[in-house]
This record gives C-alpha cells, structure tokens and sequence, in this order.
C-alpha cells in the first residue's frame, strides 16, 4: 500500500494566485461588463525579441536536416550558452565565473526548488520576510520548515528576516545562526536592493559561521542604480559559500519558453564534499536541462541586436513602474520599490490588511494587484503592483485609483 509525502499535507490550503483567479473569477461573473486591469500576477507581457525569433527559426531549421539534428543536450547544457553567460554575465563585470560552473536548466523556480535537496533535513534555513514563497514551500515538501502556525502563517523552523520600512526592506542578519540563507535582490515582491557593501556583509557572514547562501537574481537585469550588485559574485569571498540563481523569464520574456540557470562555483564545498559534484549528480543529467533549440533561443539574449532589443524591453517595463510609482506617490501613498525591479511595494491606506485592499482595489478600481501578506508575515498591511502590464492599461490603472 504506497504512502504519501506527509510534508506535503502541511502546506496551508490556498496558494495565493489561485486565491486572487477564484475572487476575479467570481467578481467578473457578477459584474460582466467591467473592464478588469491586471497588475498582479509576476508575469511578463511583450513578446519575445526579434532577435530571439530568428535564433529560434534557425535551431528549429537545423533539427530538421540530419547533419545538424541534436538529441540529449550535454551536461551542463550546451557550451556555447555556458559561455556566453560566463562571459556577459560575470567576467565583463570582474567576477570570477568559468563556463563550467553554471548548469543551465529550465528555469529559476526548478532550480530554487530542487536545490535544496543536496542539503541534510537537519539544516535551517533562513529566508527574507515577505519574499518569492516557493523557497520556504519546497523545504516545507522536503519536511525542513517544522510546523505551521496558522495564526502567525509561519513555520517553527524556519527563521525569518523581516524587511519593513524600519530596515528599508533589507534583512538584518539573524539572531539565531541559519545553516541555508536563501537572499533575493531585486527582491520581489518589495522591489528592495541591498548594497554591494550589504552583501558583502552577508557574504562575511555566511563564511563565517558556515552557511550557505542561495542567492536569487532572477531581477538583475532592472537594476538601474550604481552601487546595486548585479551578481553574489562581485562580493569577496562568494565563491566559497554562494549559490546563485537566474532566469531568462524576466529578462528576455521566457517565462513560457523555460530557460535559467545556476551558478555553483568549484570552491564550494562542505568539508571534502564539492557542491558543484553533487548537483551535476542531481541536475547534469541530459534530460532536465532545457533543449537545444531553447538553448539557441538563450544565446541570442547576448548578442547586440539581443542586448539592445531586450534594454528597450525592460525600458518598456519602468516606464510603467515609474508611472505607477510616481502616480501612487502624487495620491498619498507610502510606496517603494519601481527603480531597479519592475515592483512597486505599496502600504495600505488606513490600515487596511493586504486582502482587504485587495477587494477595495478590486471592486471600486477593477485592478488586479497581490496582497502582500501572501509573501510571509511582514507583508501584511502591504501590496505588490507590477510593472508588467501594457503602458496603456497602467496609465489606465493609475487614473482609476485617482478617483478613488
Ligand atoms: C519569476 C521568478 C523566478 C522564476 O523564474 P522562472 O520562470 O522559473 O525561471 C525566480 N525567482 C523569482 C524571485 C521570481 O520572481
């Protein structure tokens, strides 16, 4: 008689996006003639680059014709997009990356998920408080995270690092000593950064009492601001105690295309054992990367017709953050977020809870947004608007929450 994963049974009923469907589903039934604004859900909405069209014409093309047919990708995935990212990604901007220490998959939210498992359950993990859920629900699956307190909405065992308005939406190193730090800058939801000299600071940490950090830079490519470290790496001492992990979803519009990576460089090691060795066991398997032809698709995003496609890109995208930013602002709001992350972080007015805005929102504006409660306990009393709407409907959106 097969027995399931009890793990999986402690996860609180709802998850939080399909909670937002069922209140818009039922709200457009009864009110069919209202034109609802999305700008909620973290996904992105312009097409793929032309750039990357023709890259993927050309590797579809060469599937057909015998001589340049692929099957199982290498390990790894292939070197030319190993390269590529190595290159642009790390050695243009001094850090010591090699093609041969990043493992290209199907994208970020795999990745954050599976990797927790080369890690003993014994291992706490600390996470930023609110952030992304799926690192805290993968490790309540794997049975790290203890039990749930549906009062607080937080796990016994997981330790977390609120980021308010009092810290300016950066954690503070913890109390107790976490063994796995999972960091996310950009940060989604809050649209918040840290400094480089901040992450070094963590990075110090982490070195000195031994943990690891799993670094999520799945926003990188929005960082407008100077002094905002675009990868772990730029930090000293990173390579022996950092994971890193991106994506091609937010970037260069793959979100239905699939492609990300992970970075695991040679030094990282617990005692004699190298976490690179391990996930090339778990990961460098020629069935779970991503295929040739997505790979293709990927190498584009680091030529200069790609570069510059994708810069006009993600141009499109602040536009609209600044528009919400700066319309939230004119109204009264305490917002944040929107300069280097297509985020815009708002405090509820008079002191509505996050689902409460939520309704409000929804029913007086007919915009779609998330509370943000839904990201951890610090994010109550708070709400997410992102930048990935059209321009049209953002202006839109905005102009309807005048009125209010
Ligand atoms: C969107 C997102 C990802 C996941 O991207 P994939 O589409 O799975 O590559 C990872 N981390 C954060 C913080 C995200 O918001």
């Amino acid at each position: 008689m097969f027995k399931i994963n009890d793990n999986y049974l402690k996860l609180p009923g709802s998850y939080l996006f399909s909670t937002i469907a069922k209140k818009v589903a039922a709200f457009s039934e009864a009110n069919p003639d209202k034109n609802i604004i999305r700008l909620g859900i973290g996904d992105v909405t312009q097409p793929l680059a032309p750039a990357i069209i023709h890259s993927l014409h050309k590797a579809v093309d060469e599937m057909a014709v015998k001589e340049t047919f692929r099957g199982y990708a290498p390990d790894l995935g292939y070197e030319f997009l190993r390269s590529a990212i190595a290159k642009n990604d790390y050695q243009d901007r001094g850090c010591e990356i090699a093609a041969d220490e990043i493992f290209v998959s199907d994208g970020a939210k795999c990745d954050s998920g599976n990797i927790q498992e080369i890690f003993s359950i014994d291992n706490r993990i600390a996470v930023c408080d609110p952030v992304y859920p799926v690192y805290v629900d993968t490790n309540v699956m794997a049975g790290r995270a203890g039990t749930y307190d549906p009062k607080a909405e937080t796990w016994s065992d997981v330790i977390y690092m609120p980021c308010t308005a009092e810290n300016n939406f950066a954690p503070d190193l913890p109390k107790e000593t976490p063994d796995i730090i999972y960091l996310c800058f950009p940060n989604n939801p809050t649209g918040s950064t840290i400094t480089k000299s901040q992450l070094q600071d963590w990075v110090d940490y982490a070195n000195k009492v031994g943990a690891v950090i799993i670094y999520d830079a799945a926003y990188e490519a929005y960082i407008s601001e100077e002094d905002v470290p675009h990868t772990i790496y730029e930090c000293e001492g990173a390579r022996t105690c950092a994971i890193e992990l991106r994506s091609f979803s937010k970037n260069a519009g793959f979100t239905g295309t699939r492609l990300g990576f992970t970075v695991i460089p040679k030094e990282l090691k617990c005692g004699d054992v190298s976490l690179h060795s391990l996930w090339a066991r778990r990961h460098g398997t020629k069935y779970n990367g991503a295929p040739y032809i997505i790979q293709r698709a990927g190498e584009a995003v680091y030529t200069p017709e790609g570069k510059a496609q994708l810069k006009e890109q993600i141009a499109y995208y602040m536009k609209n953050a600044k528009v919400i930013y700066e319309g939230l602002k004119d109204m009264g709001y305490t917002v944040s977020g929107g300069v280097n992350a297509p985020y815009i972080w708002l405090k509820t007015p008079d002191n509505m809870t996050s689902w409460e805005f939520f309704d409000y929102l929804l029913e007086k504006a007919n915009v779609v947004g998330t509370p943000g409660s839904g990201f951890g306990p610090s994010g109550e009393g708070y709400f997410r608007l992102t930048a990935f709407g059209t321009y049209e409907n953002t202006v839109a959106a905005v102009e309807r929450m005048k009125k209010l």
